[in-house]
């Protein structure tokens, strides 16, 4: 193939790549293929399955034992498919907070850290509680909710009101 700035012929090789791209300063693709350009020095990688990928890269972050730097941060929050106010508005911050966080300039505080991996280890499909109801959470005065239970089918369940 040849290179899109310079059109010289790339080298096809493997190589530990690090992978840049993600916004994360330590995660390297083992062995992957890299065309490079012997005239410009440009690269591109071939990463197959990049979601998958992702949701790998998102579960590690998600489970570490330190607290997550401002890449991370970022990192799980873009593969939540968030925007920067989509962030603020399910965390209960401004999206100057949040920029603050993403910058490094300012300390996620635990009970938003925790917030942020959770969504991020249940983003699953198969999971059916919306995040969206995080974004409402909050915004009215407490009121305890009205719950009616009943057994059905020998398990306790929410009975409509
Ligand atoms: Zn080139």
């Amino acid at each position: 193939m040849k290179c899109l700035q310079c059109g010289q012929r790339m080298k096809s090789g493997r190589e530990n790549y690090l992978y840049r791209e993600s916004g994360l300063p330590n995660v390297t693709l083992v062995g992957i293929e890299v065309n490079r350009c012997p005239g410009c020095g440009e690269h591109e990688a071939v990463i197959p399955k990049i979601e998958q990928l992702h949701r790998v890269i998102a579960m590690g972050i998600a489970k570490k034992v330190p607290r997550l730097s401002a890449s991370e941060i970022r990192f799980l929050r873009t593969y939540l498919g968030w925007s920067g106010a989509d962030f603020a508005a399910h965390m209960g911050v401004s999206p100057e907070t949040v920029s603050r966080w993403e910058h490094g300039s300012a300390r996620m505080g635990a009970a938003a850290e925790r917030l942020l991996r959770l969504a991020a280890l249940t983003r699953e499909p198969s999971s059916d509680y919306s995040l969206d109801v995080l974004k409402e959470v909050a915004q009215k005065k407490p009121a305890d909710r009205r719950l009616r239970m009943r057994v059905e089918r020998g398990a306790w369940r929410p009975a409509a009101a």
